[in-house]
């Protein structure tokens, strides 16, 4: 499976799973240095086909596909020129990240192992009118801190990965943990967190298994 069919088959994945909705979200790969894959825009990803996906340099000029690309473009292209190590990235509405995203909360990730190996560090960022360039913009300090996760106030979430497979396990686990603090807090219950001396484990056994590869 090239990185094309992958994605498409990942992008269904979002729709499927309810990590996005109708025909919000958009997805993108690297191809090589100058050009990514990227959703077209408008379209429920339940349907996406590989023949959909639009190829485009990382200027935005289009290279390849019948269908107009994702107006989230330049978000993706900013991305992508500002950080060598992203080869993917998933922008989606989930339902639970959104509701935190729209409360304007923070969401808590010390509570479950592998958020706190996926998601790590969240950076919030405030509303842009989507598809603008001031909305890719407000990305760029927070991308050069090394952050992978944005919620975005009133929208929803942008992830990167250094593969598909990491930027989707990002995405559906910070759904997970999302949904699992929301239902807590609003039954009344309290929120425990792992505790500090046990995530500095976690996290350097990473580093360990990061170091061997
Ligand atoms: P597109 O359908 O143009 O990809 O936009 C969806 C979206 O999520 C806008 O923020
Ligand atoms: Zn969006």
């Amino acid at each position: 499976m090239d990185v094309v069919e992958k994605l498409v088959e990942y992008a269904r994945l979002c729709w499927d799973r309810g990590l996005t909705e109708s025909t919000g979200g958009n997805m993108s790969v690297r191809a090589d240095d100058n050009t990514i894959y990227i959703t077209p825009t408008f379209t429920v990803k339940h349907f996406l086909k590989v023949g959909d996906m639009v190829r485009l340099s990382l200027e935005g000029e289009k290279l390849e596909g019948k269908e107009e690309p994702s107006s989230e473009r330049k978000m993706h292209l900013l991305i992508y020129r500002e950080r060598a190590d992203v080869k993917a990235i998933f922008h989606a509405h989930p339902p639970y990240v959104t509701t935190f995203a729209v409360s304007g909360e923070k969401i808590p990730i010390n509570v479950l192992p592998e958020a706190v190996l996926l998601v790590r560090d969240i950076a919030y960022l405030p509303y842009e009118t989507p598809g603008t360039q001031e909305f890719a913009d407000v990305f760029i300090p927070e991308l050069k801190k090394g952050k992978d996760v944005f919620v975005l106030q009133n929208h929803g979430v942008t992830v990167v990965g250094k593969s598909i497979e990491e930027a989707y396990a990002r995405l559906e686990t910070l759904e997970f943990v999302a949904r699992v603090a929301w239902t807590l807090k609003t039954s009344g219950n309290y929120i425990k967190e792992i505790k500090k001396d046990k995530i500095k484990e976690l996290l350097s056994l990473q580093d360990e298994s990061s170091n061997e590869d």
